[in-house]
């Protein structure tokens, strides 16, 4: 069941994020890294950001597709799986999906698989035919199988799926994994990865009032800076004239380095880039053979391009 709510003011977005659980600290880290100052609430459905014209929700993940689909939230983010699964089951309703996916985001990773006990072999899908499936995404999993041509039964679980299979419930499971861990402590092994999810930001499709379509661009904007600096490096290094050809194409990801002379020492420059890749240990070491020194890289917080 969607919280009753009022339709967001006319000047403020309104976000819709999940008051508690495996998206809830990683999107207010994303909102406060986008200089939105929100803390998480202990008893409020809904805060005024501060410093932006945005009023956040918190809500049970499963209601955030619905939320910005009928318009009563302009914004949500929540996973890929449950935003599919709610579209299938809308529109298998007759009901129209008006949204749009704004941004994948760069959290929530995990995929929805197929898992068996242990001991039973799997050569392919055409094994699970006949099965007794047991998940919390059946629209999800019945479209795989489908697809597949495989014919099982599915049946719903909301919580405790894992547990399915030792209570004689079901002989499958299709469930989400990140680690594989809990499928572990289950005595479960995943067999086929059937829907691979992030987190994303969805937005209602209607046009949006001209404050508030502002006020989006410029979140949109800090994501994207946000999201490029996560994984960028700012490179600087001294190196010798005659390596710097060389030292420049081992950099990952980086365009137009700066290039300084070194006071003192006319054989070498100072060479600062911004890698927009991963600068791994092994990248280091190729460069210290390639010649150069004084190699340091540092973390870049924002980043606007
Ligand atoms: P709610 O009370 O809001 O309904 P929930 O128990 O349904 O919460 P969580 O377990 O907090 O949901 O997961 C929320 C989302 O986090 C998932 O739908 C999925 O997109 C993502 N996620 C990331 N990693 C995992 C994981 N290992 N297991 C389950 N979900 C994960
Ligand atoms: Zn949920």
């Amino acid at each position: 069941m969607s919280p009753i709510v009022t339709p967001p003011a006319k000047d403020r977005l309104r976000l819709a994020i999940q008051k508690s659980g495996r998206l809830s600290t990683d999107s207010l880290d994303l909102l406060n890294r986008c200089g939105i100052k929100v803390k998480a609430p202990k008893e409020k459905l809904l805060l005024h950001a501060e410093n932006f014209p945005v009023d956040i929700l918190f809500v049970r993940d499963d209601d955030i597709p619905q939320l910005v689909m009928d318009g009563v939230c302009d914004l949500g983010i929540v996973g890929e799986n449950v935003l599919e699964e709610t579209a299938l089951e809308r529109t298998s309703g007759g009901t129209h999906n008006p949204y749009v996916v704004d941004r994948r985001l760069d959290f929530g990773g995990c995929r929805l698989a197929v898992a068996l006990p242990e001991e039973r072999g799997y050569a392919g899908p055409a094994d699970l035919a006949g099965l007794r499936i047991a998940t919390s995404y059946p629209r999800l999993t019945k479209r795989w199988l489908q697809e597949k041509a495989i014919q099982a039964e599915v049946v719903l679980l909301t919580g405790s799926v894992e547990i399915a299979p030792r209570l004689g419930l079901a002989d499958a499971i299709c469930d989400l994994v990140a680690t594989g861990s809990t499928l572990e402590a289950n005595r479960l092994r995943a067999v086929e990865t059937i829907f691979k999810s992030k987190a994303t930001l969805i937005r209602c499709d209607r046009p949006l009032e001209a404050a508030k379509r502002h006020a989006l661009d410029i979140l949109l904007r800090r994501i994207d800076g946000v999201q490029l600096a996560a994984e960028a490096k700012y490179i600087m290094l001294h190196a010798p004239k005659s390596a710097l050809a060389e030292i420049k194409k081992l950099l990952p990801g980086s365009e137009n380095p700066t290039i300084l002379p070194l006071a003192g020492d006319d054989s070498k420059v100072a060479l600062h880039a911004v890698c927009q890749e991963a600068v791994f240990w092994e990248t280091m070491e190729s460069l210290k053979r390639a010649g150069a020194s004084a190699i340091l890289v540092l973390p870049i917080e924002k980043m606007m391009m």
